[in-house]
């Protein structure tokens, strides 16, 4: 058997292993990566970036259909156009391609940093030894540093294992044709954005969930304007309902509601997405004996987890299950492997959830940040550009503290609100203050002028409200 040696092996491919690899290349330390099926990972291949893709054509295809209906905002602009057709294979297709672009990307940039990749099923032996097989002979790895990245995979349900008409969102992100009656069971981020792809692709669109209202994990003020748009939108949702599981004939999901009341779906396809849980199994990990939290792997603020030289980062060690918390992750370990002093202690990691509207929380909701906290909303009804746009819908919150003003949170809401977010987490990173953002010039007229009017109707004197 071939046997290599190398300062730093890392097992898997996706944002969390990549960075690492390209890190840490680049600070000099001799790297490794393993990666069994595409360079990307969930993220680029089946997660992040194909969905949004998908959720984009969706979004231009719904505008073109109403403006051929001639309702919706189109119609009162004086658009039309004759017809809508979305030809669905061609999609996929062009969402291959950006996924593809991607992949070809970071393997690029692994080769550019001169990473070895070994294409393979890796297998711990031990703490410093890996096995990896892939089409051709077995070959073994030894290492000083043994950095885990597998991330994680769909959950499944006993009662609607996967298969057929039974959708994870890998299937529902290359559907061959657009089923007629979707059922979605789940109303978190998977079920919410690829939920309202279909339904803006044409589907009869059904979703179950078994707590009280949508995006249960998000505030339920943010979440009431998503809720009040998939009600426009057509889609049915089912709160407080479990499934049972397809009915004999295989065409519906039969479903029972909090009160007991059972009842079938119609459905042609059924898309489950109820969770994801860390891969911990199938490539020997129990031989590490390392502990664990619940189902994840425990790990500390470097990420080492509880054998000396071996580190995780990712799905594999907790929520929030984010690519970018794998990435800065990933980057973090990089620099201690070659040396310098970190520790991953980000004062928020911010979560977009790509609904239409879109949400996004940084930091701390009002709820958590408790009475020593005041927040503060303005709405998007009195923001000229939104108006501009016909995104009227949505607010932006702040929450700070009241003694000194420093801010502890923000959350939005509202059509394009996720290209806020990159000035919420520089806000909160920095330690600005509501006196630091009401006293930025923001650019007019633009959706950010929403975040300077919310930090200004904190300090009590909001301009345009
Ligand atoms: P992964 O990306 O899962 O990568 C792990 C890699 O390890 C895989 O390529 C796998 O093949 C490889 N691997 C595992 N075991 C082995 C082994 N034994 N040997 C060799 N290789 C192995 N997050 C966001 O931040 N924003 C989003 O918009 C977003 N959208 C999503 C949409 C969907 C539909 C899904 C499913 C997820 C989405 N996520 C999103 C979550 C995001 O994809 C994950 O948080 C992220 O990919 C985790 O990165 P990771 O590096 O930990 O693992
Ligand atoms: P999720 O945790 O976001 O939502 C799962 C939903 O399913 C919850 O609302 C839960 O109450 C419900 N549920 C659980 N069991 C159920 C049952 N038996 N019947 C009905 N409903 C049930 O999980 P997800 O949507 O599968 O996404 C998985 C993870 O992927 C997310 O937690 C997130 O970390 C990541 N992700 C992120 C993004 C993003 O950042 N925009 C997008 C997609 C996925």
């Amino acid at each position: 058997m071939q046997t290599q040696t190398t300062t730093l092996l890392v097992i898997g491919g996706g944002p969390g292993g990549y960075v690492a690899a390209i890190r840490a290349a680049q600070l000099g330390v001799a790297t490794v990566l393993v990666e069994a099926q595409k360079l990307g990972g969930t993220c680029v291949n089946v997660g992040c970036i194909p969905s949004k893709a998908l959720i984009h054509a969706a979004d231009e295809y719904d505008r073109v259909r109403h403006l051929a209906a001639g309702d919706g905002s189109g119609a009162s602009m004086g658009i039309r156009t004759a017809s809508a057709r979305i030809d669905v294979a061609q999609t996929v297709q062009w969402k291959d391609g950006i996924v593809a672009r991607l992949t070809g990307g970071v393997g690029a940039l692994l080769k550019k940093h001169h990473v070895t990749v070994v294409k393979g099923w890796a297998r711990i032996l031990d703490g410093k030894t890996v096995e990896v097989q892939g089409e051709g002979e077995a070959v073994r790895i030894s290492c000083q540093n043994l950095l885990l990245a597998c991330g994680s995979e769909a959950v499944e349900l006993p009662s609607l294992p996967f298969g057929g008409k039974v959708w994870s969102a890998t299937e529902a992100l290359s559907p061959e044709r657009v089923p007629k009656r979707l059922v979605v069971v789940g109303a978190g981020y998977i079920g919410l954005e690829l939920g309202t792809v279909y339904r803006k692709l044409g589907a009869e669109v059904a979703v179950v969930e078994a707590l009280e209202r949508v995006l249960p994990g998000y505030d339920e003020e943010l979440t009431r304007p998503v809720a009040a748009a998939l009600q426009r939108m057509g889609v049915g949702v089912h709160l407080a309902t479990k499934v049972i599981g397809m009915n004999d004939a295989g065409d519906a999901v039969r479903v029972r509601s909090a009160a007991g009341k059972e009842s079938e779906l119609g459905a042609d396809a059924v898309l489950v997405a109820v969770g994801r849980r860390p891969r911990v199994t199938g490539w020997e990990l129990e031989r590490l004996q390392l502990d664990m939290q619940g189902q994840f792997i425990q790990i500390d603020d470097r990420c080492a987890t509880s054998m000396r030289g071996v580190y995780a980062i990712g799905d594999l060690t907790g929520e929030p299950m984010l690519a970018h918390r794998a990435m800065a992750q990933g980057e973090m370990v990089a620099e201690l492997v070659a040396g310098r002093q970190r520790r991953f202690d980000p004062v928020a990691i911010p979560a977009v959830c790509f609904t239409d509207p879109e949400v996004v929380v940084v930091g701390k909701c009002p709820p958590e940040a408790g009475e020593e906290c005041l927040s503060a909303a303005f709405p998007f009804a009195a923001n000229g550009r939104a108006l501009t746009l016909s995104a009227a819908d949505g607010f932006v919150r702040v929450v700070a503290r009241r003694d000194d003003h420093r801010i502890v949170g923000w959350q939005a809401v509202g059509r394009g609100v996720s290209e806020l977010c990159t000035a919420f987490s520089h806000s909160i990173e920095m330690g600005a203050l509501l006196e630091d953002v009401a006293g930025t010039i923001h650019a007019h007229p633009t959706l950010g002028e929403a975040v300077q009017e919310a930090a200004l109707r904190a300090l009590g004197h909001a301009l345009h409200i």
